[in-house]
């Protein structure tokens, strides 16, 4: 029987995980190992994925991956299982191995968090360093080292936050990531974060890392949930049992770091009477098998001890690459490897299970053992509230509408609740250009100041609200585990187009800003789906597009702002739809990936977590806008206020077709005086430096009727999308200067009568803004990730060329109607 025969409800034992590579060691880490119980819990709402209790978690596998482990009805297992099986392996043994770590006296001590994803290593990170990194309930936010610091009684204690794995086998690159920076930084002292109220899976990484034999402390996270679930640890015990002092903590309060903190550096000076180095106890055929490989390494004197032998050595039986990797400079190389082939066939004949598989169920069967001993009551507790709000939002019928009124609302708040302090902050701007404009003399610097800083800087800065609740509510849905329920209903969709759910997050993210979301697929372990991903988050419409559409929908679609907003964000999306599936059929060919993630329980984002990450927010924003907004608003301004001309200099042709169109509009509300200063502003405008690089470009949006200051905004938004408004800002001032920026794009030209915008050819500017060229910084992104110029040429042409055709296509149908 298979795993994907399970009907919901239903559960099963394993019995074995059929299938190789990346796909059986995830599983296999993830707890899936001979003999434990698997309960299937429910399909997603097109059948696939499925979700699965296991131990105290769930986790969704596709159902074509369930279908590769095998199982046996519970009932059948009972009789099936001897007790004498259960109890051999869970023996430890004291050991000492050269314990070469003399005391140091330095006073700085360098610490790296490890662990799990989604154990809280960014929440510890960010209380003790002060920082305000990225915090998600899901795994995979976190994916470079970021390193932090505090000053505590006396010592600098440097902290690096690493990305979650769930071992140390190198086959995902966070994996890979991890075992590098440990083999090349070599922390001083290591913290393994766990979830309290996870153990098992947890401790599974814990057992490796103390096969490496390093300074260790165990931050036992979440402590709170294991309290609420009435269970008790004994995790004092549990730490001496391991060898490893074990510190409670809750993160996302601050409870427990002090201790944290004191129990790192009495580790560190060797000073914890808790800390002695022991031995995973695994069966007697695997431990001669590591003996075996050992002394080869040791013999050996070349071989790089960045690591105990021992760790080496079960890595290289696991038949783990970076392992290999690290002993390739070996002259011996060829017979180590020849040994451990041959020590791995010798344990496969005895004990009839690859030695993967065996390494894997007795390092769990350890794991057990230790709970058994030191742990009173069950932690997997009945999370109620997880499971009814997860039957809603996975459900079939609700699923999707849900999602989708989530993101409305999302939208519907940025915008319309946003416009409230949008407009103080825009009176606040007006007043202040209004004060200038009375106190200062006429002459460049007050131009400069009012139409460069105040029209550009401002016109921006505005929009600060809105941004800021637009991240309250990504990283809500971040925060909460919700995300993970996304990535869990859209995988089958993203599925048909070769993708995978997973891809659906940095997706996500990107409608905050696209460069952390392409950082972000890093948790995407196919590596063309991680390449499609990338390519078609620019589509997603970042924050920092928002301020034109909260502009010009706000100016042209005043009753129906929320919903032209709306179909902005879907149109991205069904452009990026559409893209991946050309990209797969035409670029990339299928590969599989497996849909294991975990689907965390809920948890209420804390005030704290959410202060700082809008605090971090804002600032970020603030700092944008005083420096590269503010030097590209006083350059475009340069640009376009240089040369200076008279009025003697406008050519008379000029002045009188100026003349005639204004006599054509029937303007005759202004004297001649008034309309030789109208001509004037508008020859130097259109004759300045800008005006002439606008005047070349201009074909490229004239069939949107839009003139050349919408196409100079646009190649100067390839600096940052803000850009594109403070230009706007700069180039459209009227005679009435201090009026919003809305305002002066509704208003005629008293010349020719016409506005910069139509409602259609605003529209077509919308698209175009949404679709083309990703900013600069988006753009190095997509090549730093992908290592590859022509990833990011792609984006450069193929985004720009579409965003136009399609704004074309949308002034096309709007000027229907
Ligand atoms: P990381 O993936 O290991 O970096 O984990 P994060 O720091 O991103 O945290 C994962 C989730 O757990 C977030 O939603 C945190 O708010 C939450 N969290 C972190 N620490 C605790 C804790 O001690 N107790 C509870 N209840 N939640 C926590
Ligand atoms: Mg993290």
């Amino acid at each position: 029987m298979r795993l994907s025969d399970l009907h919901p409800g239903q559960t099963g034992v394993i019995t074995k995980i059929l299938g190789h590579g990346a796909f059986r060691k995830r599983v296999m880490e993830m707890g899936f190992v001979r003999g434990r119980e698997v309960t299937c819990i429910l399909n997603a709402p097109l059948q696939d994925p499925i979700k699965y209790a296991l131990m105290d978690y769930e986790v969704s596998l596709r159902r074509n991956e369930s279908s590769m482990i095998e199982i046996m009805p519970i009932e059948d297992w009972e009789d099936h299982e001897t007790d004498a099986e259960k109890a051999e392996h869970n023996s430890t043994s004291a050991h000492d191995e050269n314990s070469e770590h003399a005391v140091r006296h330095d006073k700085i001590i360098n610490v790296a968090l490890l662990g799990n994803p989604n154990c809280g290593k960014t929440s510890l990170f960010n209380i003790v360093s002060g920082a305000s990194e990225h915090v998600g309930n899901y795994a995979g936010v976190t994916v470079d080292a970021k390193s932090g610091h505090v000053n505590y009684k006396g010592y600098r204690i440097n902290v690096v936050d690493l990305p979650g794995t769930y071992s140390l086998s190198a086959y995902s690159p966070e994996e890979q990531y991890v075992v590098r920076y440990l083999r090349n930084a070599t922390p001083d002292v290591m913290i393994n974060v766990i979830v309290a109220s996870n153990l098992e899976r947890n401790l599974y990484m814990t057992t490796e890392l103390i096969d490496m034999n390093r300074p260790m402390v165990i931050a036992l996270n979440m402590y709170d949930e294991l309290e609420n679930s009435g269970a008790t640890l004994h995790y004092k015990e549990l730490g001496k049992m391991l060898g490893v002092p074990i510190v409670p903590t809750v993160a996302s309060e601050g409870r427990g770091i002090h201790e944290l903190l004191d129990t790192v550096i009495s580790v560190y000076e060797l000073k914890h009477p808790d800390t002695r180095h022991i031995h995973v106890k695994m069966s007697q055929e695997i431990e001669d098998g590591v003996d075996v490989i050992r002394k080869d390494l040791k013999t050996e004197a070349h071989v790089p001890l960045h690591f105990a032998t021992r760790y080496i050595a079960i890595k290289l039986l696991e038949g783990d690459p970076e392992a290999e990797r690290m002993i390739k400079e070996v002259p011996d190389y060829a017979k180590i490897i020849d040994d451990r082939n041959r020590v791995a066939a010798d344990i496969k004949a005895k004990i009839g299970e690859d030695v993967q598989t065996a390494i894997a169920a007795d390092k769990y069967g350890f794991i057990q053992g230790a709970l058994a001993e030191t742990l009173e009551g069950n932690v997997a507790h009945e999370e109620k509230a997880t499971k009814i709000i997860d039957t809603l939002v996975t459900n079939k019928l609700f699923g999707f509408p849900i999602f989708l009124m989530a993101m409305f609302l999302t939208f519907w708040c940025t915008f319309e609740l946003g416009s409230y302090p949008m407009e103080w902050i825009e009176n606040l701007v007006t007043w202040i250009s209004g004060r200038l404009d009375a106190v200062m003399p006429e002459g460049p610097l007050k131009d400069l100041l009012l139409d460069g800083v105040i029209g550009g800087v401002g016109g921006v800065i505005v929009f600060l609200p809105n941004i800021l609740i637009l991240y309250f509510f990504i990283s809500f849905m971040e925060d909460s585990g919700y995300m993970a329920r996304v990535a869990f209903i859209m995988d089958k969709l993203m599925h048909k187009m070769g993708l995978h759910g997973k891809s659906f997050i940095p997706l996500v993210t990107g409608f905050g800003c696209n460069v952390p979301a392409i950082m972000a697929t890093r948790i995407i372990e196919s590596q063309s789906s991680r390449l499609i991903t990338i390519l078609i988050l620019p589509f997603m419409s970042c924050s920092a597009r928002l301020p034109i559409y909260v502009l010009l929908a706000g100016a042209f679609f005043p009753s129906h702002a929320a919903i032209v907003f709306f179909g902005l964000y879907l149109l991205g999306i069904v452009v990026a739809v559409v893209t991946a599936r050309l990209l797969r059929r035409f670029w990339f060919k299928a590969d599989e990936t497996p849909f294991v993630m975990e689907l965390p329980p809920y948890r209420v984002p804390t005030s704290k977590a959410v202060i700082r990450s809008m605090w971090s927010k804002a600032k970020q924003y603030l700092q944008k806008m005083g420096g590269l907004i503010l030097v590209a608003s006083i350059i475009i301004w340069a640009l376009s206020y240089f040369p200076r001309y008279t009025l003697d200099e406008v050519p008379q042709d000029f002045r009188n077709s100026a003349l005639e169109e204004m006599q054509a509009y029937g303007n005759d509300s202004v004297n001649a005086a008034e309309a030789d200063q109208l001509v004037l502003h508008t020859y130097q405008q259109e004759h300045s430096i800008l005006g002439n690089i606008g005047k070349f470009c201009e074909p490229v949006v004239r069939p949107m009727e839009l003139g050349w200051q919408s196409c100079v905004s646009l190649i100067a938004g390839m600096a940052a999308k803000e850009v594109v408004v403070s230009t706007m800002g700069v180039l459209y001032v009227g005679d009435d200067d201090e009026a919003a920026l809305s305002k002066r794009l509704q208003t005629p030209s008293p010349i020719t009568g016409k506005a910069p915008f139509t409602t259609a050819s605003a529209l077509a500017f919308l698209v175009f803004v949404l679709l083309y060229f990703p900013c600069v910084a988006t753009l190095t992104a997509i090549v730093r990730e992908t290592g590859k110029w022509r990833y990011g040429l792609f984006s450069l042409f193929y985004n720009t060329i579409l965003a136009w055709i399609m704004a074309i296509a949308t002034f096309e149908i709007a000027s229907l109607f």
